[in-house]
């Protein structure tokens, strides 16, 4: 496995390789999900390259930002375990030198007037400027990217054609731990008692698709939100029923075909994010 820090290392190596490419962005503190983008990407390619950069400019909250999990020695340890090609980990002064222009601005529209749009701004304009630059410094054939952040997956699949992007977008599935609780690299500031307690965000959402002929989506969201808050340990942002494809909010059944519930909780002063198909 190659490490590389720096783009133009990363580059004169991909520049004589002449292999199909795929690519797995991600910030670190690596888990099972991420391992699952990486397992899907090898199948799939020549070579995989997975990237590592906790990127400060899609951070509204600094304190988010300096709080956010680094686990470097055991990331490159499982991406090892698991033959990952190349990992490509640059410092931010690689990726945002004080002498280059501003960035491509991009209006993503409604995509950006709901949930994290709302409660996290700017967040997918950091989002777009970090993997439009990654795409541009690996150009790969395909990359990869969670279900788990569904409306980050929707905002890269409007980004993509929005510039161009001659590349494939690969959406996997969410994966949980067994209690439910989907893996997140911010479980890991989360003890065994949040970790326990969090397992009812997943619940609420499941119950979202399991009961949904009985109550209207308003209806059915309340009662999400009075599960997940019945201990009184976790604090619901947000719950909502949107349509998979522009993300705007349903208020009937009918109006869709394809509908997801989606959830923001936080525990123990984590913010938790998670989603479920409902179709
Ligand atoms: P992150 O490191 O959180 O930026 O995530 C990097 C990529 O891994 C993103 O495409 C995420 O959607 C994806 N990812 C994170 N958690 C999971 C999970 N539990 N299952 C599947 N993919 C995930």
């Amino acid at each position: 496995m190659y490490i590389f820090h720096k783009i133009n290392d990363l580059q004169n190596y991909l520049r004589k390789s002449n292999k199909t490419i795929g690519f797995v962005p991600t910030m670190g503190a690596l888990h099972l999900g991420h391992i699952s983008l990486v397992e899907r990407a090898k199948s799939e390619n020549d070579l995989v390259v997975v990237s590592i950069f906790v990127n400060p400019t899609q951070f509204n909250n600094k304190a988010d930002l300096v709080n956010y999990p680094r686990t470097p020695e055991s990331d490159y340890k499982m991406l090892e375990e698991c033959k990952t090609d190349i990992v490509f980990s640059p410092e931010t002064d690689e990726m945002y030198p004080s002498e280059r222009s501003e960035e491509k601005k991009l209006d993503i529209g409604k995509l950006g007037e709901v949930m994290e749009g709302v409660y996290r701004p700017g967040h997918f304009n950091g989002v777009i400027q970090v993997v439009s630059q990654l795409f541009n410094i690996v150009k790969p054939d395909k990359a990869y990217f969670g279900e788990k952040d569904f409306q980050q997956l929707t905002v890269i699949r409007f980004m993509v054609k929005s510039f161009n992007f001659n590349v494939e977008i690969v959406a996997c599935p969410t994966v949980r731990e067994k209690n439910g609780l989907a893996m997140s690299s911010r479980n890991l500031k989360l003890s065994e008692d949040g970790k326990k307690e969090a397992e009812t965000i997943s619940k609420a959402l499941y119950f979202i698709k399991e009961n949904k002929e009985k109550y209207d989506p308003d209806q059915i969201k309340q009662k999400a939100i009075d599960m997940i808050e019945s201990s009184g340990k976790l604090k619901t942002e947000y719950i909502e029923i949107a349509d998979e494809k522009t993300l705007e909010p349903i208020k009937s059944w009918n109006e869709k075909k394809h509908v997801r519930s989606f959830a923001a909780v936080f525990c123990e002063g984590i913010r938790l994010i998670d989603n479920v198909g409902l179709s």
